[in-house]
This record gives structure tokens, sequence and C-alpha cells, in this order.
């Protein structure tokens, strides 16, 4: 049983608005502004990964980091301007090589092919104070790939972002579903990051953090998986769901208007 590294809380969302689909990772945008601003008005703050970097801030409430998976072009419409209104941030992973183009990476979950964000938006909301970092360049499960392709994955995307976006951009990467091992991290800090993350389960190595699993919030009250003894809470409800932060945005939206009884699925779309 590995041990997860103290850091502070980290929650992980995918897709906010927009078509809804077969798989568990879309939050409605209404659903999505009611939970941030709960967590605003109860005293939560977001941090820039910057911040995050320096290391945890155990009070609650306090900062934590927000972070979307895949880069979708919904975020810009639905979730930074909101997130923007309360005077957070958010970290968002890109899938480099579909920035600015079409999904066809998970269609079989979301019925039809959805638009990233492109280059300029990116741009835009960096300005604005939020961060961008990798999420491969293709979104392939890195710990089923050889060696080289997992280089490729990570050397690549880690490139292109740096050009685009500057050096800050090539600090952290979210593994696609969450699937990071030894070989992988090794990788990883080989390319270059500073910073892993992947499901609900870390490990004590920065590349191969934890994210909170969005269900241990509850939103409104007190977000009793965000006290002093989270890392103790989230581990042991970590242990009976999947390996997936997806898993925990699936509960969130399932929560709807703050019920306590909803249980975890337990299988989940992509992370
Ligand atoms: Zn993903």
């Amino acid at each position: 049983m590995a041990l997860a590294l103290v850091t502070s809380p980290v929650l992980c969302y995918h897709r906010i608005g927009g078509p809804l689909e077969l798989g568990v990772t879309r939050v409605g945008r209404s659903t999505f502004a009611r939970q941030m601003t709960a967590l605003a008005r109860a005293g939560w703050r977001t941090m820039t990964l910057e911040e995050f970097a320096l290391g945890p801030e155990p009070q609650a409430p306090g900062p934590f980091l927000l972070t979307f998976d895949d880069g979708y072009a919904s975020l810009a419409d639905h979730a930074y301007p909101v997130l923007a209104d309360l005077g957070f941030t958010a970290t968002t992973f890109l899938i480099t090589d579909f920035v600015g183009k079409t999904n066809t990476w998970d269609v079989r979950y979301t019925w039809k092919r959805l638009q990233h964000l492109g280059w300029n938006e990116v741009e835009t909301w960096q300005a604005r104070g939020f961060s961008f970092a990798s999420h491969g360049a293709t979104h392939r499960r890195l710990t089923w790939l050889p060696d080289r392709a997992v280089e490729a994955e990570l050397t690549t995307s880690r490139r292109i972002l740096i050009q685009r976006l500057g050096p800050a951009a090539g600090r952290a990467i979210s593994y696609p579903f969450g699937a990071v091992d030894t070989r992988v991290a090794g990788h990883a800090r080989a390319a270059g990051y500073d910073l892993g993350f992947g499901g609900v389960k870390g490990a004590a190595d920065p590349l191969r953090l934890a994210r909170v699993p969005v269900y241990s919030w509850d939103v409104g009250t007190l977000p009793i998986g965000l006290r002093s003894d989270w890392i103790g809470r989230a581990g042991r409800v970590a242990a009976h769901v999947a390996n997936r932060c997806a898993v925990g945005t699936s509960v969130l939206l399932g929560l709807g208007p703050i019920q306590k009884t909803s249980r975890p699925p337990e299988s989940a779309a992509d992370a």
C-alpha cells in the first residue's frame, strides 16, 4: 500500500456543460456554479499550480488546486467565467494534438464529437491567471505503451506547451485515465515534469500525486473530505472506488441539490 504524498487538496473535473453524454464526466453548468459558489462562500479558495508546488497549507477552509482534464472548449463558455467571477483560478490539462480540434478519442462516450479549446482561448485565459499543463499528446493510456511511445507522448506534449505558453506550462502532467506506475512516473521525471497527477490513489512521489475525489465534498456545508485529516478520509474512501478521478465527478453530478446518499458507480468513462 503506497503512502500518499501530503499536498493541498486537488479537485478534478472534466467537462462542464454542453451536450449530454453516455459517460460520466460531464457536470452541468448550473451544478458547477452552485458547487463553486458554495465553496467560495465557505471560505475555500483556489491556488495556482505554482502555489500548489510550494507545499500544503493544511487549514480548512483553505486553498485547493482545481483541475480540469481534456481541455474541452466548453470550459471557456461554462466554467472559466464562473470561476473568474468568484476570483477563482484553475489548472487545465490539455491534449496537445487536439488543441483547437474536435474530439476523436472518446466519441463512444459522448455521442458526438466535441470541440477542444484553441490556442487563442488558452492564451486568453492564461493571461487572466489560469494555468495549463499536459494531458499527453494523444490521450493514450501510458501504462500500456512501450517506453519509446511513452517518451514521445510526454516530451511532445511538453515541448508544444512550452513553445506556446512558456516554461510554466511544462511543469505538470495529468496522466490520461489516471494511469501511472513507477515506470511512467520515471519517464515523466526524465521528460522534465515536476508534478504528475493520477487518480484517487497517490504515491509518495510528486510525479504520482492523488486528486481528492469529488464525492468527499459535502458542498454547501462542511467539505469533510478536506479537513486536516483529508488524506486519511480520502484514502479510505478511495479504496472502494475505481482509480479514476472521473468517478468522483460522476458522484458529485449525481448529488444534484446536495444529498448524501449517492453511491459511487463501479464503472466510469475517461479520466
Ligand atoms: Zn482525459
